[in-house]
């Protein structure tokens, strides 16, 4: 089993010819309400993938709340962690994606904020589990106490710094598998980052910190893995992009089953790097991300 933890979003979908100046009115194609967040995009690929997934996150006493709930069960998402706030809404983001694929994102974190780990709880969900997956858009105080727990039982974590903010030393020690945008690496290795060999780099100064091993995602250009035995550059497929929204997430997912199944890191990021390929051909969070027989069955990737 995986265990995520993790945001969950509606996502506010407005599709626009091009995002307006300020000051500026323009008419929009579309608006949609989809399931989105970090935590359960992650949770949705993994399962996709045919693992077994429990989800650890916290939705509001709402519809949209209850929304979200219905669409992870029916991807077979364990759901007996999953936490119902009182009083806070359940999680928001608002995207506006242009005909050009280029998105803009504004997250309202509601439910999420309050999101609480039960050490005892998680303890016990960890016996069971041989990948801890997590990101950034839950609290961190949280995600470190879930990080530095699952370290201790043994159990494999995989972290998402995403949306990125500044991370203790001690954590780098306690991950297995880093993955990393070009902004994240560049951020937290301190150089710039837009090439397979940048990248590549990046990933050596963020290993001598002590993380075991590093996936750079690189957009269009695909993905550089750094670990002992080396560096290694899986390029992307050439697809048309429509919306890369949960691309990473995609690849995050896809790349822990793989690696949970015994695959070799070359291995997994590859399938991650088909995941995601198919992902951004499609519109919409949750609602794009294949399955691993839709993988399989686009030969060309
Ligand atoms: P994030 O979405 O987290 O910022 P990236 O933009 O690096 O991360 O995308 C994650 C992965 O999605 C990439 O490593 C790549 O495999 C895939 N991907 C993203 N954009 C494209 C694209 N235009 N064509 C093909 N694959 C893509």
């Amino acid at each position: 089993q995986i265990l995520v933890l993790g945001s969950l979003n509606m996502d506010l979908l407005l599709r626009v010819p091009r995002a307006p100046q300020a000051g500026e009115t323009l008419i929009g194609h579309s608006l949609a309400l989809l399931p989105g967040g970090k935590g359960g995009n992650q949770a949705v690929s993994c399962a996709r993938q045919g693992a077994s997934v429990r989800l650890l996150a916290r939705i509001g006493d709402d519809a949209d709340g209850r929304a979200l709930r219905d669409a992870l069960a029916r991807d077979g998402i364990v759901l007996d962690a999953l936490q119902v706030d009182p009083q806070e809404p359940t999680g928001r983001a608002l995207v506006m994606l242009e005909d050009s694929a280029q998105n803009r994102i504004v997250v309202l974190p509601g439910a999420n904020a309050a999101l609480q780990a039960d050490e005892a709880a998680l303890a016990q969900q960890l016996q069971g589990a041989q990948f801890f997956v997590t990101q950034l858009e839950s609290p961190l105080p949280v995600v470190l106490a879930a990080v530095a727990a699952a370290h201790r039982a043994g159990c494999p974590v995989l972290l998402n710094p995403s949306p990125m903010q500044p991370l203790p030393d001690s954590l780098w020690p306690q991950l297995d598998t880093l993955v990393v945008n070009e902004v994240e690496a560049a951020a937290y290795a301190g150089c710039a980052v837009t090439t397979p060999e940048e990248a590549a780099a990046a990933g050596q100064v963020l290993r001598a910190r002590g993380v075991a091993r590093v996936v750079v995602t690189l957009g269009a250009q695909g993905a550089v893995t750094v670990e002992q035995g080396g560096c290694r550059w899986q390029p992307a497929p050439q697809v048309h992009a429509v919306d890369t929204t949960a691309a990473g997430d995609t690849f995050a997912g896809a790349l822990a089953v793989a690696l949970a199944a015994g695959q070799s890191l070359a291995e997994a990021t590859a399938r991650g790097v088909r995941a995601a390929a198919v992902c951004v051909t499609r519109v919409g969070a949750q609602v794009s991300i294949p399955t691993a027989a839709e993988i399989d069955a686009q030969a060309q990737l």
